[in-house]
């Protein structure tokens, strides 16, 4: 599932390929990914530009002059620009169509993804109750959001209201590099382990980030190489254990994160 390096990685590649051009219509393929009606969709993009974009969480925010375009990528999602009708990916389900001939897919394999339009990004992070972007934000700002909590950590790493961008993957990652069990109960995380932990948390995504994503690559003294079945923590050597917290799986070192 596209956690915040990934959907970082489509909004440098969404900047690179098709900002500034102008929109001459769009091809809704799938109307189960929209999240508002086809007509308003066409209204705000046709004849419009992708004037910029941010990213918050894993939402991609588009400026289309006066509202904003709404990306969010579910489990399966991405994007790709191409030339030709032949080179339309399968799987794509709205299509926009711009001046130059060339074309932007916003793809889903699943339907879990889901295109909105909004106001102003303010309205947005609103209406869907979002904390900060996990990224972006400060120090300040995750202590904060931590003492409105009374959950245990991995819930509130996932929780996207505490704060926006991390899923299932990065934050073991985050938690296996801060040597904290996923149960642990915040209130009884430190102050020194706090900062480590917020400290962390921008590590893991910045990696992720210049990784562009490809979990594949990542290096051995990493937990996300180990995630499955009899692996060994490359820390300590000792049985990498999955869990279940609320339904989702994970994976931990019951060693070093006792
Ligand atoms: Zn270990």
């Amino acid at each position: 599932m596209p956690e915040l390096p990934e959907v970082e990685t489509f909004k440098r590649y969404f900047d690179k390929t098709s900002l500034n051009q102008i929109i001459k219509a769009v091809n809704v393929i799938d109307n189960r990914v929209l999240n508002i009606d086809e007509i308003h969709l066409r209204k705000s993009v046709v004849n419009h530009k992708f004037e910029s974009s941010t990213r918050h969480g894993k939402y991609l925010l588009v400026n289309l002059g006066q509202n904003y375009l709404i990306m969010h990528f579910g489990m399966t999602g991405d994007l790709e620009y191409y030339h030709t009708k032949d080179d339309e990916p399968k799987y794509s389900k709205v299509v926009f169509h711009f001046k130059n001939d060339f074309n932007l897919a916003y793809i889903s394999l699943r339907m879990f993804g889901s295109i909105d339009i909004a106001d102003s990004i303010e309205d947005f992070i609103k209406k869907k109750k979002l904390g900060p972007d996990a990224f972006k934000m400060s120090l300040e700002q995750f202590k904060g959001a931590l003492k409105r909590r009374n959950a245990i950590i991995k819930n509130a790493l996932l929780n996207q209201d505490f704060i926006a961008g991390i899923g299932n993957i990065y934050s073991d990652e985050i938690l296996f590099k801060s040597k904290i069990n996923p149960k642990t109960k915040i209130d009884l995380i430190d102050e020194s382990k706090v900062k480590e932990l917020f400290t962390n948390i921008k590590e893991v995504l910045q990696f992720g980030i210049n990784k562009q994503g490809d979990l594949s690559t990542y290096p051995d003294h990493f937990l996300i190489p180990h995630r499955k079945k009899e692996e060994r923590c490359p820390i300590c050597d000792y049985e990498i254990e999955r869990y279940e917290i609320s339904g989702r799986h994970g994976f931990y070192c019951p060693n070093c994160q006792e």
